[in-house]
């Protein structure tokens, strides 16, 4: 066994140096917390980036994973496969949409979108200069298609060329969308809760308005889901309290709740009128292992109500931080919606706030420059936000 000292020491002579790491190696998991390898206990109010959304240690989400492994992990998509069927007909039903393709990653997922988009535009034209419309200050992945779809330039940067036709527009700002619609625009891509820019859900009058433009230019209309969907905002996507639904969704993160898969969801128009075989593929992609993580964590979200859960606790710790934001001038402000949610920063590195809190033993991530993000597992209690509040305090 190895300590956090030893682990970190091996880490940094073995693998490559893309991420300056908090100086913890977190060993295990129970519940809404983890554990490192020295014993240390933390609140969890990362949730491994939005992803464990059930908490860690779900008996019968893990024992679904060991059920499958003795099964089969892997087919490739050359055959059917059971799990594949049942995680495909759920979130399909959840979403009211139509198709799915399953992926490894986010990142992936929004690959495939802009794939949707370029396909749908040429088979109506046969253009070849289709243009996509998205957001300063977005994130969708770092691949280079959606790294090229990705409003920040430092990310960008050294990797130019980048794919072309890709035009920017402010999120929140209707007009300056318009402004940017061409006679090849092929789609708008945009998170319907802006996650790594900052914690910037969407007016409802934008998202409607956007909606609108892409009704009236056949654009499709591409929601990236990937941290805001899965229950994290108070409904199963994000969307679906808007009143507006996408022809395009892309998931990942919480989808498999730790397995590495992602999807992006078609409506009926869109898969259509899109790929056919030959157009796209993966080996991994819609696994038996994964798509049983997706099935089981469908089932557990209704059987647990975790939806609902999540639409009771949230205004609970938004009062709460609503509550720090009157107490301490370095928290400035709160923004979000449901479990996801920042706090501006002021007066201080947000990186100061997020390792004392480690020292106390919470953990929290930062959004942007100065925002604290919370994204906790959705099984968080109210005695759980009392004590995130409480470490908070001592931080602030
Ligand atoms: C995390 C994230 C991605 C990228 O997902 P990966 O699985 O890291 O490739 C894309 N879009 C949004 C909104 C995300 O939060």
């Amino acid at each position: 066994m190895m300590n956090t000292e030893q682990c970190m020491e091996k880490t940094e002579q073995y693998v490559l140096h893309t991420y300056n790491r908090y100086k913890i190696a977190l060993e295990k998991g129970k519940g809404v917390y983890l554990y490192d390898a020295d014993g240390k206990k933390y609140l969890d109010f990362a949730a491994g980036i939005a992803v464990f959304a059930l908490g860690y240690g779900n008996e019968a989400y893990n024992q679904a994973l060991k059920d499958q492994i003795d099964q089969v992990i892997h087919t490739s998509n050359l055959y059917y496969n059971l799990p594949l069927a049942d995680a495909a007909e759920k979130l399909v039903k959840a979403s009211g949409m139509d198709k799915v393709f399953f992926t490894n990653s986010g990142t992936e997922a929004i690959e495939g979108a802009i794939k949707v988009a370029r396909k749908y535009a040429w088979l109506k034209d046969k253009r070849t200069d289709h243009e996509i419309i998205a957001m300063n200050q977005s994130f969708h992945g770092r691949s280079l298609g959606a790294l090229s779809v990705t409003g920040n330039a430092h990310y960008q940067e050294p990797f130019k060329p980048l794919i072309g036709g890709i035009r920017f527009a402010d999120f929140n700002d209707l007009e300056s969308v318009k402004a940017q619609i061409t006679d090849r625009t092929c789609a708008i891509i945009l998170e319907t809760v802006q996650g790594e820019g900052g914690i910037y859900p969407a007016d409802p009058e934008f998202l409607k308005g956007v909606r609108k433009l892409c009704d009236e230019h056949d654009i499709l209309m591409i929601l990236d889901e990937i941290q805001c969907g899965m229950g994290r905002t108070g409904s199963m996507f994000a969307w679906q309290d808007y009143g507006v639904m996408p022809d395009v969704m892309t998931c990942a993160k919480a989808l498999g709740c730790g397995i590495p898969v992602g999807a992006f969801v078609l409506n009926r128009k869109t898969a259509e009128n899109s790929l056919v075989p030959g157009d796209h593929g993966t080996t991994y992609g819609g696994n038996p292992l994964a798509c049983a993580a997706v099935s089981k964590v469908f089932d557990l979200f209704e059987e647990q109500k975790i939806v609902e859960h999540v639409r009771e606790i949230a205004p609970y710790l938004e009062e709460k931080l609503d509550a720090l934001v009157e107490k301490y001038d370095s928290a400035a402000a709160r923004r979000g919606k449901g479990l996801m949610q920042g706090l501006v920063i002021k007066g201080k590195p947000v990186g100061e706030v997020i390792s004392k809190a480690m020292e106390h033993g919470l953990l929290v991530i930062s959004a942007g420059s100065d925002v604290l993000r919370m994204v906790p597992p959705l099984v968080i209690e109210r005695e759980h936000v009392d004590e995130m509040i409480s470490i908070l305090e001592k931080c602030l």
